[in-house]
């Protein structure tokens, strides 16, 4: 970066940008002090700003500047003026674009000093994420913190630009509104003029999107906050970003293109990273569960699953035939490069396959040919052949089972799939495998609370042939449904809408939402597709996660600029914190204590106290 402005009072330059070239300029620079160094009587200061570091000298004989140099301590933020000059032979730094000069500080001015900060800022060392987060300000000056918002800002340009260049329209959509159901909890506001009354903070702009095609927009996109109150696991935040897309008149095919070409784009254009096939793969929701065991697959690598119920029925093996028996089925992976196991090993591999309710993990070892391992015994020589040429599984490899519900089948081998590829160390990080996943059902059963549930969301279009399954089989419609998945993690999801209100009420009515209440809840979009709504479709890519995986961070954390702790706090702020008692007041709220409160003031009470009470 070059800063034009030689009258700035504070800087001619940034810390970035000084080269050979410029010897001899008197230039002025600000910034951070990153570290100090007092050697053979000079004090040597690294700048640090935005653009990079630059080194500073001082020199005894400029006494002003030296003796307030010796102050100097990290983080102090200094402006300074001085002669660039060509670094001595040999005192060079290849390390620092800058590496080639320093500046001879004529002038010193302590803008701002510091107090010694919690963590040291110019080295990348072992910090506790609570402190982090507390002190974000002073986390995010660190060079990888910069660093991923600067990537992150240019992914999120490279959308805007991508789309405009389309003819999509940026258009913002309301925070304060009613809910839009993406299947977590709300997030609610109390209202003050209307008493006992709430917004929700959207889930989604799932329905002004859609209300934004009824009006005739026909391609918007908006860079959309998604608000979901949802148990913290893993990687989420309360708050996410996506880049939310809605066009009229479309089909599945342009969408997929649409965002395929943005992410190639983005990937060639901003990351040394490969994209391993293009076009990128399409899978069925079907096959990616028969192949991998989940719809968010890895393909950078095999161990691809195998079904192998119909040897399991037959075999003396009573576990696997009685899983046939009852519905459900054998599966297996086989794996190459283990060696031989341990019992301790093979009892890790068990419990990774038993966390997702799978009743063990059958194991057998291909040994001179034949099957080695406890259960060898339990298939003839014909059904062991079977085995193997059903796993392509050759001469030292060992092969896994599960035998169980179709579910936990698939979880349980994904789980043990992921579980080798860290193990062995299968993958490529600079490798990203995209693909579709497409043709998911429209509904799912929800065994926990025995009702069926949209697999997305309720505005979701049934394939057209499936139509007449929705009064017989719902659980069997496909839906026009898509999700783009990248090295076994969701990027995106998006559908293909319903657009007439008789279907809409009738999808409504499958996931057990009156008429009376969809006219609540959805009373204006059920109008709106009234008034000659055209037929729309959408999709909503994750930023964070994009950005996540292109920077190769742990977590979403990493790429937001003040996220949430994994508690759901924001430690900086302090939020959620409490509220004054006029505050409760004009909403019209009253807080109840926790039933710990309650509990603890109650031992609080005297015995002749707690007597009189009611
Ligand atoms: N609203 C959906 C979501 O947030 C995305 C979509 O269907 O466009 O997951």
């Amino acid at each position: 970066m070059y800063l034009k402005d030689l009258s700035n009072p504070y800087r001619t330059h940034s810390a970035g940008e000084l080269r050979a070239r410029n010897a001899g300029e008197h230039v002025k620079l600000a910034g951070w002090v990153n570290r100090r160094r007092d050697h053979g009587g000079l004090i040597f200061v690294d700048l640090r700003d935005r653009w990079g570091v630059t080194q500073l000298t001082f020199n005894p004989e400029i006494a002003d500047a030296f003796t307030t140099a010796e102050k100097l301590r990290p983080e102090w933020n200094i402006s300074v003026e001085g002669n660039v000059t060509q670094r001595p032979a040999g005192n060079e730094n290849p390390e620092l674009p800058t590496g080639e000069i320093e500046v001879s500080v004529t002038a010193l001015k302590i803008l701002n000093p510091s107090t010694t900060p919690p963590f040291e800022i110019d080295q990348e060392r072992p910090v506790d994420e609570l402190l982090r987060l507390k002190y974000r300000y002073l986390d995010l000056r660190r060079p990888r913190m910069q660093e991923n918002l600067i990537f992150r800002h240019r992914v999120v340009q490279h959308m805007r630009n991508y789309l405009v260049a389309r003819d999509f329209v940026e258009i913002e959509t309301p925070l304060l509104t009613a809910s839009t159901p993406e299947g977590a909890r709300d997030y609610l506001v109390p209202s003050r003029l209307y008493p006992g009354q709430f917004y929700a903070l959207p889930q989604s702009p799932q329905q002004f999107k859609q209300l934004l095609m009824v009006a005739g927009f026909e391609r918007y996109f908006q860079l959309a906050r998604a608000l979901r109150d949802e148990d913290q696991r893993g990687d989420r935040q309360p708050e996410h970003t996506q880049l939310d897309i809605e066009i009229s008149y479309t089909t599945q095919d342009e969408i997929l293109a649409l965002i395929e070409g943005l992410y190639v784009d983005i990937v060639e254009n901003h990351t040394g990273k490969r994209i391993l096939q293009k076009p990128f793969p399409r899978l069925t929701y079907r096959e990616a569960m028969e192949r991998f065991g989940t719809d968010k697959p890895d393909l950078r690598f095999g161990l691809e699953l195998k079904d192998v119920s119909e040897v399991a029925r037959t075999s003396n093996f009573r576990v696997f035939q009685a899983a046939v028996e009852s519905g459900g089925s054998v599966r297996g992976i086989s794996v190459e490069g283990l060696g031989d196991l341990s019992r301790r090993d093979l009892d890790d591999l068990v419990a990774v396959a038993r966390t997702s309710g799978a009743r063990g993990l059958a194991h057998l070892k291909v040994s001179q040919q034949e099957l080695a391992g406890p259960i060898a015994k339990f298939f003839s020589a014909e059904e062991a052949n079977a085995l193997k040429k059903a796993l392509g599984a050759k001469e030292g490899d060992y092969m896994f089972f599960v035998a169980d519900k179709n579910m936990v089948v698939f979880d349980s081998l994904n789980r043990l799939r992921l579980h080798l590829r860290d193990r062995l160390g299968l993958v490529d990080q600079e490798v990203l495998a995209l693909c579709w996943v497409t043709d998911f059902p429209l509904f799912e059963w929800n065994d926990d609370e025995k009702r069926i549930e949209p697999m997305h969301h309720m505005f979701t279009m049934p394939r057209e042939e499936d139509l007449p399954l929705l009064d017989t089989d719902p659980l069997k419609v496909t839906g026009q449904l898509y999700d783009l998945v990248a090295n076994g993690t969701e990027l995106a999801s998006g559908s293909i809408r319903i657009h007439h209100p008789e279907l809409q009420q009738r999808v409504f009515s499958i996931v057990n939402i009156p008429p009376e209440e969809a006219e609540r809840r959805f009373g204006a979009m059920l109008e709106a597709f009234r008034y000659g709504a055209p037929p729309h479709g959408g999709i909503a890519p994750g930023v964070d996660r994009l950005v996540m995986l292109l920077r190769d961070e742990p977590n979403i954390r990493e790429v937001i600029a003040f996220p949430k702790t994994q508690a759901a706090r924001d430690e900086m702020m302090d939020a959620p914190s409490v509220v004054t008692n006029e505050q409760l007041r004009e909403l019209h709220i009253a807080v109840r204590p926790s039933r710990e409160e309650r509990r603890s003031s109650a031992l609080r009470q005297t015995p002749e106290e707690a007597g009189k009470s009611p």
